[in-house]
C-alpha cells in the first residue's frame, strides 16, 4: 500500500472516497452530490492539504485557531474558493479571530460564546454559517449542548444572538452505536427546521450518510494517520 502521507496518496484516497459518497447516497436514496465531504487537515502538514486542493477538494476543517491561522491563509490565497470550518471548540476570547478565518463555526454550544461570535460578527461584516453543536451522549466531559437543552439554545442562537444557524453537529461516544447518536441529532435539526447535519467520521461515514448527514468529517480517511 502506498505510503499514506505522499501527496499521490491522498489524490487516490479522495478518488477512492468520492466512490465511498457515491455509493453511500444511492444506497439510502438520496440524490447524488448531497453529502459533502469535509477533509479535515488537523495535524497534518499544508503540503497535504495542497495534494488534496489540487485533487479537487474544497471543503476543510481545522479543530484548532492557531493551527488554522499558520496554515491556511497562504493556501487559500492560492485558491480563493476553498471553504474552512471550524470543528473544534472555541474559547470565547477567539471568537474573533474564528470568525475572521473560518467559513463555518460548527461547535456553537454555549451562550457566552454565542454572544462572542455574535459581537465578532457586528464588528467584522462576516457571517459564517453557525452549527450547534449537541453533546448527544449526555457525556459529563465533552463539549456540546446536552440534547434536552438544544431546541432553547437553538431559539436563542436565533433570536437573542442573531446568529446564522444553519445546522448542527455531533461526535459521537467512543464504543457505542452511532446510529443512535445520528438519528437524535437527526430529529433535533428537524424539529428544529435545519438542513445541515455535520455528522460521521472515518469510521462510521456511511451510517451517518444513511441517517441524513449533509457533511461528513473524514481525516484519516483522507490523510492517513494524525502527526503529533
Ligand atoms: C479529528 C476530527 C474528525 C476526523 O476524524 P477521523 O476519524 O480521522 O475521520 C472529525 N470530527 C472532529 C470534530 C474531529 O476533531
Amino acid at each position: 500500500m502506498e505510503a499514506p502521507e505522499t501527496l499521490a496518496g491522498v489524490a487516490a484516497r479522495l478518488a477512492a472516497l468520492r466512490a465511498r459518497i457515491a455509493a453511500a447516497e444511492a444506497e439510502a436514496a438520496r440524490s447524488p452530490g448531497s453529502v459533502e465531504l469535509v477533509a479535515v487537515a488537523k495535524t497534518h502538514p499544508a503540503e497535504l492539504a495542497r495534494a488534496a486542493i489540487d485533487a479537487g477538494q474544497r471543503v476543510f476543517a481545522e479543530n484548532r485557531v492557531q493551527e488554522a491561522k499558520a496554515k491556511w491563509p497562504a493556501l487559500r490565497e492560492a485558491a480563493p474558493d476553498v471553504a474552512l470550518h471550524l470543528i473544534g471548540p472555541l474559547q470565547t476570547n477567539k471568537a474573533r479571530d474564528a470568525v475572521a478565518l473560518f467559513d463555518a463555526i460548527e461547535t456553537v454550544d454555549r451562550p457566552r460564546l454565542a454572544a462572542a461570535l455574535a459581537r465578532a460578527m457586528d464588528r467584522t461584516g462576516r457571517r459564517p454559517a453557525c452549527l450547534v453543536e449537541v453533546n448527544t451522549g449526555a457525556e459529563a466531559q465533552k463539549a456540546g449542548v446536552h440534547p434536552a437543552e438544544a431546541d432553547d439554545f437553538i431559539a436563542a442562537c436565533r433570536s437573542t444572538y442573531g446568529l446564522p444557524v444553519e445546522g448542527l453537529m455531533c461526535i459521537p461516544p467512543a464504543g457505542e452505536e452511532p446510529a443512535l447518536h445520528f438519528a437524535l441529532l437527526a430529529e433535533i435539526a428537524r424539529r428544529n427546521g435545519l438542513a445541515r447535519l455535520s455528522m460521521g467520521m472515518t469510521a462510521d461515514f456511511e451510517t451517518a450518510i444513511q441517517l441524513g448527514a449533509t457533511h461528513i468529517r473524514l481525516g484519516t480517511a483522507v490523510f492517513g494517520p494524525r502527526r503529533g
